[in-house]
């Protein structure tokens, strides 16, 4: 299974792992920091995730495999490519759980 889940929260569609993501330094758990979405140029479609740690500022890049319809439903979400300094959304309680598990609260 996909290790990437793509979840609606009060601000719009965001990409969410499925299992908490650690810092290799603090192990505090990374936070979503900008995604975008398309086409490679060798056709296939994918994300980018840019996730990051709140302690030391470590950066990762994740390239997840999706479909052509994730990709465009993620385009239209209004925080595609945009910066996310931090989490002032209420995401929805499934979603939500799944993110306390990880330690965002
Ligand atoms: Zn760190």
């Amino acid at each position: 299974m996909r290790p990437w889940d793509f979840a609606e929260t009060e601000k719009g569609l965001i990409p969410v792992p499925r299992k908490p993501l650690l810092c290799p330094f603090c192990r505090r758990s990374l936070v979503l920091h900008r995604f975008t979405a398309g086409q490679a140029s060798e056709g296939f479609w994918h994300v980018d995730v840019n996730m990051k740690c709140p302690e030391c500022g470590w950066y990762v890049i994740f390239g997840v495999p999706a479909t052509k319809e994730e990709c465009e439903k993620l385009k239209s979400s209004p925080l595609f490519g945009k910066t996310l300094r931090e989490w002032p959304w209420e995401p929805e309680e499934e979603v939500k759980e799944r993110l306390r598990m990880f330690g965002y609260w």
